[in-house]
């Protein structure tokens, strides 16, 4: 009965980290601050992310990042920002301590990577209301579509069965407390871990995967740029739920 009652009064906090340099994307301008349609990845990113009836968005930022804070954004007073560090982990670390005088160990909060601008509304509400009575958290995921071959030197090693394999997206939404915890633990081990779910998984807890759509991409190489620009139009002529 008190756990249910605590669960209830859950808030939301959200991160985003968006301290990468961005290697494998190769231009001068780091990813986030490329245009698409009317703004930049980072404004789509956050504008869609502050939709949500969250407390705040921390945005982890490259500490010569002096792009970030020049922007327009859609709820600016949901805003704060922190130096993120040398890798993704490092940097939903550092907004995690940053948050932690303010939230509470059964808080949510979600991390979206900023390069994911066309996260839908209808599936942020499906992650929370997949995730409302969980004790732990989960994530947004797809199931692989195409077969899969182990390679190596250019050349096919073996297939790869591709039965219960997911693709990981974000957010990823867990407890505060617990991901505070995994987060600090993976550290201590020096175990590096590429997404929130692998900490936890370190925990031994169980993940959930919420079934999520296929445009919500990550951009990483240049190409991506023109599939987003589709996506976020094909969205905007026809506005889902
Ligand atoms: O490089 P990749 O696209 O996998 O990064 C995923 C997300 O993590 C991006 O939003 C990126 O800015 C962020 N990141 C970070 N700090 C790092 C490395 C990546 O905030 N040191």
């Amino acid at each position: 009965m008190k756990l249910t009652n605590v669960i209830m009064q859950a808030r939301y906090w959200a991160i985003l980290p968006a301290a990468g340099s961005g290697s494998r994307f190769g231009a001068e301008t780091p990813k986030q601050y490329l245009t698409l349609l009317d703004k930049t990845v980072m404004q789509h990113s956050v504008d869609r992310i502050c939709q949500l009836p969250i407390q705040a968005c921390v945005l982890a930022l490259n500490r010569h990042d002096q792009i970030a804070k020049t922007l327009n954004f859609a709820h600016p007073a949901l805003l704060h920002w922190v130096t993120g560090g040398a890798e993704r982990m490092d940097s939903v670390l550092a907004a995690m301590q940053y948050l932690q005088p303010h939230a509470h160990q059964d808080d949510w909060v979600l991390v979206h990577d900023v390069a994911r601008p066309c996260i839908l509304s209808s599936d942020l509400q499906l992650l929370l209301d997949s995730l409302s009575h969980d004790a732990v958290g989960g994530l947004l995921a797809v199931p692989v579509r195409d077969t899969l071959k182990r390679g190596q030197a250019g050349e096919v090693v073996e297939t790869v069965p591709r039965d219960h394999l997911w693709q990981c997206q974000t957010p990823q939404m867990f407890r505060f407390g617990l991901l505070l915890q995994a987060l600090q633990q993976a550290k201590a081990r020096q175990q590096q871990v590429t997404d929130e779910a692998g900490a936890i998984e370190q925990l031994g807890l169980p993940v959930k995967l919420v079934s999520g759509s296929s445009t919500n991409i990550k951009i990483t190489y240049p190409e991506d740029l023109g599939l987003a620009e589709a996506i976020l139009k094909s969205q905007i002529s026809r506005p889902q739920v």
